[in-house]
């Protein structure tokens, strides 16, 4: 990928993986709250201190062989879930000061269910790189209908995937405990939203699979709105319903301009017809499970050959 968003920084790059040669040393250093269970095994190299989009800042440590069970047996669908569990096991230390609207627990825990989705991707991301290596393989299908080619493409998640801080505003907003707004240009009505979590996006999840939903688009919207000025919450999903839709396109584009995160959307070009298209980075299975990817293309390798 050439093309890169000038106004954003790759913090993935100013992150270094940091061996924790002593780590009560690490804890000395650090004013931040501690987690109580003593964990047996922390090796040499094998963590890393990362700096989130909001500015949170966590030690991550290697996945290992109980968190890939995680994965047994699991389909597409569950990953998101899968992943964010992965997160909560392989977070050793959350270092302060965290951001003013992250309220860890007792122990000192965060729940990653409750942070924001950007700073949950890009952890997810650097905990791959961490655990797995930056080089990331993927297959998708080319869009030119006349075209049967599967497109491989590889990207390097250290230098390929731009990272987008969270804007000042929304941390001023958050940090205040408002929710963030944006006043529609032609009906003139101010909306106020808050920023997605996993635990949104949970519920946003189970809403879809609920097939006699009407009001898609609207009811999407209003996983994330927590008042409309001048509209009745019962009316919010029939005024979202009717809203002209540029005024939609607006409203998305000022939900995604406050948010931060990691931008998945990538460049790729079919070795057949060479068409260009842009695709969102999949983060699914193969994402994880690397192996899966290379052990199937081995098998398909052996059953051509075996034909011949
Ligand atoms: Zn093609």
């Amino acid at each position: 990928m050439t093309e890169q968003d000038h106004t954003v920084k790759n913090q993935a790059s100013e992150s270094q993986t940091e061996p924790l040669q002593d780590t009560s040393v690490q804890k000395s250093e650090d004013t931040g709250p501690e987690k109580s269970n003593v964990k047996p095994f922390p090796k040499p190299g094998k963590m890393k201190k990362i700096v989130c989009p909001s500015g949170l800042t966590v030690t991550l440590r290697k996945m290992q062989t109980h968190e890939y069970d995680y994965f047994d047996g699991a389909t597409e669908r569950d990953v998101p879930t899968i992943t964010t569990s992965i997160l909560n096991s392989c977070t050793e230390q959350v270092h302060s000061p965290v951001p003013a609207f992250y309220s860890l627990s007792k122990e000192g825990n965060l729940d990653w269910m409750k942070v924001l989705t950007g700073d949950r991707l890009y952890a997810l991301v650097q905990l791959r790189i961490l655990s797995l290596g930056s080089k990331y393989e993927f297959t998708v299908h080319c869009e030119r209908p006349y075209c049967p080619r599967m497109i491989h493409w590889k990207v390097d998640l250290d230098e390929d995937i731009p990272v987008l801080d969270l804007p000042d505003e929304s941390l001023e907003a958050l940090s205040a405990n408002k929710p963030l707004s944006f006043k529609l240009p032609d009906s003139g009505n101010v909306v106020k939203f808050v920023l997605p979590t996993a635990e949104i996006e949970e519920r946003l999840m189970k809403m879809e699979d609920n097939q006699f939903q009407t009001k898609i688009t609207a009811q999407r919207l209003l996983h994330r709105i927590v008042d409309i000025e001048g509209v009745e919450p019962n009316d919010r999903s029939t005024f979202l319903d009717k809203m002209d839709i540029d005024e939609l396109a607006e409203l998305q584009i000022a939900m995604d301009d406050a948010d931060c995160g990691i931008d998945t959307n990538i460049i790729v070009q079919c070795g057949g017809c060479k068409a260009s298209q842009e695709v969102s980075l999949p983060f699914g299975l193969t994402f994880w499970l690397p192996s899966t990817l290379e052990r199937n293309r081995r098998r398909r390798r052996r059953s051509r050959s075996s034909k011949e």
